[in-house]
């Protein structure tokens, strides 16, 4: 296996460009790390990225580990939305150390700026990173490093202080100076695009949080599918076109109930069944009729139609096309979930202190 001088980290954003480039400009030997969840990473720019930058780019799934992190209840709190940055990147560089054995490195790089962003990167934030993370002494900011104290990593002369920069705030006028010095083809966008800091997916994620004690990567897999409807703990996933469909298909769990109009085109509908949430006849039922007013042509025939209820040996159920039904579906939104934010989040920190989750 290759050995590498120094592990980076790599959203794919301009910044984690620079700084694994800023290092390699000293020759030394770098591997980015791209990490991936439901909420983050593009694995499949992977192969651009190395060509258009000239990186070594390892991409980690730390799916599950990340949901457990977020649901635990981040220590540092959530940013305006469910963004927990301060915890998430202590998460990164906790696992990025992990593998410096793995690789012969010897200390992992991020792309952070004093000052650029308002949650995870103010000063005091990044002193707090360091402090929390396992990366303390091993942790070079190039981007920044020549506003911050001397690293081991510099003392030692294994990493040369003169070549590195002293960026701070939120222009990004210095990132495009030196992408161009640097012959960069193409200038990536800022960041990676996270999905805990935007509404529309956080409207999808936080029900999840309210009701279900334990949930998984794929929880949130299946939230970035199609229209998300949710009648209490009831949940339902429901195909805009050919593609969610695909993907609904895709995600179909074991204990999950397949929802499809028999004799009309329609959508796909997907229930995940959280622990504690009744899917009785009556749920069942409910729910057939609610998928099937997505079908434009059983819709209009405004009479019972068949719709197969597949997983649960129990199809097809007859029902009427409404919108409106008994349980009332709902799609989740986030100005209604925005209040109590952070109260499940201590919530769900302190039962899991006390290991009531
Ligand atoms: S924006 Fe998302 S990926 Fe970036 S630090 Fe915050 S939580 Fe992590």
């Amino acid at each position: 296996m290759k050995r590498y001088d120094a592990l980076s980290l790599f959203s794919g954003g301009l910044d984690s460009v620079l700084a694994a480039r800023t290092l390699m400009d000293q020759g030394l030997s770098v591997l980015c790390l791209h990490f991936v969840s439901p909420f983050f990473g593009k694995p499949g720019r992977l192969v651009h990225w190395r060509e258009a930058f000239g990186l070594d780019i390892l991409a980690l799934d730390v799916g599950q580990e990340y949901v457990r992190m977020l649901s635990d209840g981040p220590a540092h709190g959530l940013g305006k939305f469910l963004n927990p940055c301060i915890d998430c990147k202590i998460f990164m560089l906790d696992r990025a150390v992990a593998l410096l054995p793995e690789y012969g490195a010897k200390f992992v790089a991020t792309g952070e700026v004093v000052g650029q962003r308002p949650m995870s990167q103010r000063l005091d934030a990044l002193h707090v990173i360091r402090r929390d993370s396992v990366a303390r002494e091993v942790l070079l900011r190039p981007l920044c490093a020549k506003r911050l104290p001397v690293t081991p990593m510099e003392q030692s002369g294994l990493v040369d202080r003169e070549r590195l920069h002293a960026m701070s705030g939120r222009s990004r006028k210095e990132q495009l100076e030196l992408a161009g010095r640097m012959g960069l083809p193409e200038v990536p966008t800022p960041a990676g695009g996270c999905m805990l800091t935007e509404m529309e997916s956080v409207r999808r994620y936080f029900p999840i949080f309210i009701h279900h004690p334990e949930p998984g990567a794929t929880d949130f897999e299946l939230a970035n599918i199609g229209r998300q409807y949710w009648a209490g703990p009831l949940w339902l996933t429901i195909g805009r076109n050919q593609s969610d469909n695909a993907r609904l298909e895709a995600a179909l769990a074991e204990n999950d109930l397949v929802f499809k109009v028999r004799d009309h085109p329609g959508p796909l509908a997907l229930a995940r069944r959280l622990p504690g949430a009744v899917w009785d006849e009556a749920a069942i039922r409910d729910a057939a009729a609610f998928v099937a007013s997505f079908s434009p042509k059983a819709r209009l025939a405004g009479k019972e139609t068949a719709v197969s209820v597949g997983g649960a040996a129990m199809s097809p159920v007859w029902a009427v096309p409404a919108r409106e039904t008994p349980l009332s579906w709902r799609e989740p939104a986030w100005d209604e979930a925005a209040g109590d934010k952070a109260a499940l989040f201590a919530a769900r920190r302190r039962n899991r202190e006390l290991g009531l989750a």
